[in-house]
């Protein structure tokens, strides 16, 4: 068995309250997943993560890959193991970084060849060779191999681009259901596996999305993830394909909208029905400076807050609000401390983890209460 996703309660705009049982972690959704590149998610250390509530963690294939190798993490016991996490974990299949970090790409049918961005060095990725490397790291859930298709994209660049992702997502589907029983933990865990998503492609082509993620569900995956959004089109473009694609996705497989977004987008597309979510952008952004709070977004950078005394967030209680002032955090900043980079990122998970405890919790209390008369049954829970 790989994963059991168990929907709870579910809202008449679609949004799900469900719990994906992994082999590592029941996961709690809609969930925020941190993205954690190199097995570390920048500046925080496990503990406080565990802390914070993460449930569920990303590793990024292509970083693992080249460095400190996957084989050397599978003798080590595993990417859990590894960074010392036990609760679930998500790689992606490595082809985002192959298209967005290396140098000098050649896609054939067969692959991509690339040089590593590190040392230069030649290296041919394939679905097959994507699904053993992601095998061998051994996180709960492992992603197809895909070519994330680029915006803006001409319909006949997109629809060749989709063209080789679908017959990638076959031959990645083909390879894992034959090795997946090779994960290091099978047997400790109760014979319990990896799990494979498919990724939906077709760029902004609303019937090439269409198209895509009816071929990928005939495949049948453990789970459905859209890719190639965000990645520079406009935000009323990003919430029509999701839009589009999500009442073609099986309801009791969960669904995950790679690489978003902002706060109140991942707010929204929870309430949509998409059970998972992941972002750099907190985490990044806290690097530079740039904190998301209950009052719109704050750069901590800014003279203004020089000696605010304040809390970065009033309405949050996070350990860093809870304990430091706004003028703080800026003094780090200017200073190049090392700290301040863990504080904002600290704060930024926070911010975000929260915003997915609080849906969660509204999809929730749908339980609790009484049915509603039939004047709003339009706001009435569907029990189950
Ligand atoms: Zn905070």
């Amino acid at each position: 068995m790989s994963l059991q996703f168990e929907i709870i309660e579910e809202s008449p705009s679609g949004g799900r309250r469900a719990r994906l049982n992994l082999p590592h972690q029941a996961v709690e959704t809609p969930v925020f997943m941190p993205v954690g590149t190199a097995g570390s998610v920048k500046a925080v250390a496990q503990d406080v993560l565990e802390t914070l509530g993460a449930q569920i963690i990303l590793g990024n294939t292509y970083h693992l890959y080249l460095r400190p190798g996957h084989e050397a993490i599978q003798r080590m016991g595993g990417l859990h193991r590894f960074i010392s996490w036990p609760r679930a974990m998500l790689t992606d299949s490595g082809g985002f970084q192959v298209f967005s970090l290396s140098q000098l790409r050649k896609v054939s049918d067969e692959g991509v060849r690339f040089r590593s961005h590190l040392d230069g060095s030649s290296h041919f990725f394939t679905p097959e060779h994507s699904m053993d490397v992601q095998i061998a790291l051994g996180a709960d859930i492992a992603m197809a191999f895909d070519e994330c298709t680029e915006y803006p994209a001409e319909r006949i660049r997109a629809e060749e681009s989709l063209r080789l992702t679908m017959a990638w997502a076959r031959r990645s589907l083909d390879h894992f259901r034959a090795h997946q029983a090779k994960v290091m933990w099978h047997d400790e865990l109760g014979g319990r596996t990896q799990s494979l998503f498919g990724i939906v492609q077709g760029g902004m082509y609303r019937d090439l999305r269409r198209q895509s993620a009816e071929r990928l569900v005939e495949m049948d995956f453990d789970g459905y993830a859209i890719g190639g959004l965000s990645v520079g089109e406009p935000r009323d473009l990003t919430l029509e394909m999701i839009a589009e694609v999500l009442p073609l996705l099986p309801a009791g497989k969960p669904r995950y909208v790679m690489g978003v977004g902002y706060p109140d987008e991942i707010e929204q597309y929870a309430r949509m029905g998409v059970d998972m979510m992941d972002c750099v952008l907190p985490t990044r952004a806290a690097r530079h400076g740039l904190l998301f709070t209950s009052e719109g977004r704050l750069n901590i950078k800014n003279k203004r807050y020089a000696e605010d005394q304040g809390p970065p967030d009033p309405a949050c209680d996070c350990m860093v609000c809870r304990r430091y002032s706004r003028a703080y955090l800026r003094h780090l900043m200017q200073s190049g401390e090392a700290l301040s980079g863990t504080l904002n990122t600290i704060h930024n998970l926070a911010f975000y983890l929260g915003i997915m405890r609080r849906v969660r919790t509204e999809l929730e209390s749908r339980l609790a209460q009484p049915a509603e008369p039939a004047a709003t049954a339009g706001t009435t829970a569907h029990p189950r």
